[in-house]
């Protein structure tokens, strides 16, 4: 009989030609057999990174992603919860960058959206940044790469399926952070230009209509004693009420042709760093509360706001979140010199402060890799974690410790493939438990990933039919 109904449907979709709901049950009896846990197969490059976010933002029952698919152009998808149902991913924007196959480097990377839900409802990203070039104008804050820093906007509320471009922030922007207040203010925070640039945020008080001048926070300066610049990586979030924690680490911007290193210009950083904005008075201050001069040098920021001298090894990407008493975990990524035998992926190393000083945890048994923290109170924080075992098994992991920092252990396995490795997301903002993280599998021989939404209950699904974007 339900065979019957359903060749019925289908001729009567022949006849009809463009039923469109006979057409979507013949599709969903197709999909129901085939489920893949991966919910797009276009991302491209590093599609997603901790630097560059959030790249998703959960809100009324569905999780927004976004990520760096073909072209380096930034696709916006999203899932309800309740319905299980997908859309997208659409492609929201158009980048300067991955459209000139002469460049050296083939794959920038750097122009990745962050994504942002305004008190409206609309969905923003800002992409396709990596500093900017000459012919664009002057950079009055820094130096120049590549690409054009981009705002998008969804032309409706909580519909990603169209978007315009609007012409309100610098082209200059590179590894966008996009952070919203409570009382709707958004806060767009990005390198204002290549390596020798300084950071700066950018305030709309008006769902992104308008944004303030670019204001800078931390300061790149030619050094007196070697040849090199002051350079620097913040990642921006939100603190508790009106606060916006920032970790850093330092990089020695060498000139390329450099009496102290004969390597020249490498990617040489150091140290770890945190201090905190209170957007209430405008105000930058140390984990003491003492006030600190904007924007902040080297000088002071080695005396006012250090968390870690680290000065022979290397570090990347600091990542931080506070309790909810407003001490901070930060946490970075640490290994040796790129030179050093022992070279390899990094380990994150985690500090928090407790009230008086920073304590350093013990991290020995993490696996080296990537990772954003969760704190739930001072004693509890779990880290989200990529990794790659030593027989080729790409995993992502949660490490939970229980004690402040002095053991963690492994409470979770999110997902796992052999011969592959994966990129992750930072955290999704307010996540459903299902959807805390957005990965992208590296695969040999293509530079195309397959994107999963990793949640307490491992990858969200998808009917294979829909998640097969590249063959559309
Ligand atoms: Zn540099």
């Amino acid at each position: 009989m339900i065979i019957k109904q359903y060749l019925l449907k289908i001729s009567l979709c022949v006849l009809l030609l463009g039923c469109d709901s006979a057409k979507k049950e013949i599709s969903k009896n197709e999909n129901s057999k085939t489920e893949v846990d991966y919910f797009a197969d276009n991302g491209f490059g590093n599609a997603v990174a901790l630097v560059q976010h959030p790249s998703g933002v959960y809100h009324n029952g569905i999780t927004y992603v976004a990520y760096q698919g073909p072209l380096e152009d930034p696709y916006v998808a999203s899932y309800n919860h309740e319905t299980k149902e997908w859309k997208g991913p659409f492609k929201a924007g158009i980048s300067e960058m991955g459209k000139d196959p002469s460049r050296k480097k083939k794959i920038d990377n750097h122009g990745k959206p962050a994504l942002l839900i305004d008190n409206a409802g609309y969905v923003h990203i800002a992409f396709g940044g990596h500093g900017g070039m000459r012919h664009h104008g002057e950079n009055t804050l820094g130096n120049y790469s590549y690409g054009k820093n981009l705002h998008a906007v969804s032309k409706k509320p909580y519909d990603i399926s169209e978007w315009e471009t609007r012409d309100n922030v610098s082209l200059f922007g590179t590894y966008s952070q996009f952070i919203k207040m409570d009382n709707g203010d958004i806060y767009l925070f990005y390198r204002h230009g290549a390596h020798r640039s300084d950071w700066v945020y950018q305030k709309s008080m008006d769902n992104g209509v308008t944004f303030s001048e670019p204001v800078s926070f931390l300061k790149h300066k030619r050094r007196t004693n070697i040849e090199a610049e002051d350079s620097w990586y913040p990642w921006v979030s939100r603190g508790n009420a009106d606060d916006i924690i920032v970790a850093f680490d330092y990089h020695i911007c060498r000139d390329n042709v450099n009496a102290q290193d004969a390597r020249g210009h490498i990617p040489e950083r150091h140290n770890v760093y945190y201090m905190v904005f209170d957007t209430k008075n405008g105000q930058w201050k140390n984990v003491k509360n003492e006030r600190l001069q904007m924007p902040l040098t080297k000088e002071m920021a080695d005396e006012k706001t250090l968390v870690r001298s680290i000065p022979n090894d290397w570090t990347f990407q600091g990542i931080t979140d506070v309790d909810p008493d407003g001490n901070p975990h930060v946490a970075v990524l640490v290994g040796p010199d790129i030179n050093a035998r022992r070279s390899g992926p990094k380990r994150l190393q985690h500090f928090r402060w407790d009230g008086q000083q920073w304590l350093k945890s013990n991290t020995a048994n993490l696996p080296r890799g990537d990772g954003d923290l969760e704190v739930t109170s001072a004693t509890e924080v779990s880290i989200y974690l990529e990794n790659k075992t030593s027989n080729d098994v790409g995993e992502i992991s949660r490490w939970d410790s229980f004690n402040g920092g002095e053991s963690f252990q492994k409470s979770k396995v999110f997902l796992q493939r052999e011969n592959s490795g994966f990129v992750i997301s930072s955290l999704i903002d307010n996540p459903h438990p299902d959807a805390r993280i957005i990965v992208a599998e590296k695969e040999e021989g293509t530079d195309f990933r397959k994107m999963y939404l990793l949640g307490d209950n491992g990858p969200i699904k998808r009917s294979k039919k829909e998640a097969q974007v590249l063959n559309d």
